[in-house]
């Protein structure tokens, strides 16, 4: 009898790429005849560098980023971001136009006033608290062309909403700062339509420990020079991203999940496979005749952070217990939303959507 598969539904961190843990745990003790450990390795080694710079150009190529944009992995994950990007990007201006769709959005919007003199304006609300069902569209936000930026995050992991398309804004407005924690290198978008994107590695990248951070050149012109240094991203461009000790297994890892997600043919094909699983899981969630709901309007549902749930908290959780025994593991939603999240990043393979669908089915039937 062969072993039941697990299948990993956690929002972050999340499930990684099987064939990249396996490249780990062979070069764990020994990398790459170096004879120690990529952890016990100096940053300022050339075995590092290279696998730095080698971890960068492939994103590069992964993302077609372009020749005007830096790359930064930095520590302190993307709630640190919050504030560097008000830090760095608002000094001087009066204000910052955040669109709040969700629990990130929300915080965030929260968090970019704290250390600066720049006031947040809301553009947009997606709903109420805590309760977020739709996405404000771009048309109706409201910003001026004298905001440092435009702050959203383009998928809201604990709510499941995520914008279909990049937000679009006119010529003259200020560029456009995104949380692309849970989504970046899930699918294709042109980086050149944002001022700065960054994105935790814990969901849809690599382990805990490191943050992405894409920014556009001209835009470090902003950085002032009275911030603290270690949140200065033109301190950590100008030293090569080693101003001070960056964390190096998880970009190690981060770099071995950029050539796997190669193998698989790139962000293109991975897209393709990526709404595959959503369609399959949504569609099992409408086509259930009402057991389980997903509250999401149909044009903002997350292709990466399913949440559904039943009518009875009761059933939700007997759901995620029962689902836990078939290798279906962590599926409980956020504590604010209750009921169940799936989340669908890259590394979750369609036989693990199908699996979950298949008991969803069993679950209604014995207790629909
Ligand atoms: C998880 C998450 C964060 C917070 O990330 P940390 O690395 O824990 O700081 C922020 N934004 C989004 C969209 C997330 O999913």
């Amino acid at each position: 009898m062969s072993a039941q598969p697990i299948y990993n539904f956690s929002a972050g961190p999340a499930v990684l790429p099987e064939a990249v843990l396996r490249t780990a745990q062979q070069e764990m003790l020994d990398y790459c005849g170096t004879g120690f450990p990529v952890m016990a390795m100096s940053h300022r080694s050339d075995m590092f560098m290279s696998i730095l710079h080698h971890a960068e150009q492939d994103l590069r190529r992964l993302l077609n980023i372009p020749n005007n944009y830096k790359v930064l992995f930095l520590q302190g994950g993307a709630t640190t971001q919050f504030n560097m990007t008000a830090m760095n990007l608002a000094h001087g201006f009066e204000r910052i136009d955040a669109v709040v769709t969700g629990n990130w959005s929300r915080l965030a919007a929260e968090q970019m006033p704290l250390l600066t003199d720049v006031k947040v304006h809301i553009a947009a609300h997606g709903g109420e608290l805590f309760d977020y069902k739709d996405l404000p569209d771009a048309d109706n936000w409201e910003i001026s062309n004298h905001s440092a930026f435009v702050h959203f995050a383009i998928n809201e992991t604990v709510n499941g909403l995520q914008y279909q398309n990049v937000p679009k804004l006119s010529d003259g407005m200020p560029p456009l700062v995104c949380d692309m924690s849970s989504e970046l290198l899930s699918r294709e978008f042109n980086v050149a339509d944002y001022g700065l994107i960054y994105a935790g590695a814990q969901k849809n990248i690599g382990p805990a420990g490191v943050t992405v951070v894409i920014i556009r050149e001209d835009l470090l012109d902003r950085c002032p020079k009275n911030i603290p240094s270690v949140f200065n991203y033109r301190t950590h461009i100008e030293k090569d991203g080693m101003y001070n000790t960056p964390p190096t297994y998880p970009i190690y890892i981060s770099g071995l999940v950029f050539r796997w997600l190669q193998t698989q043919g790139g962000v293109k094909a991975i897209e393709a496979v990526n709404n595959i699983k959503a369609e399959t899981l949504y569609d099992a969630i409408d086509g259930s005749g009402g057991f389980y709901i997903n509250p999401i309007t149909a044009n903002a549902r997350s292709k990466m952070n399913v949440v559904f749930k039943t009518d009875s908290g009761k059933l939700d959780k007997l759901f995620v217990q029962e689902a836990d025994l078939r290798g279906l593991r962590l599926l409980k939603g956020y504590k604010t939303v209750g009921g169940m999240r799936a989340s669908l990043y890259n590394a979750m393979p369609l036989a693990g959507v199908e699996a979950l669908v298949e008991f969803m089915q069993d679950f209604q039937r014995r207790y629909g």
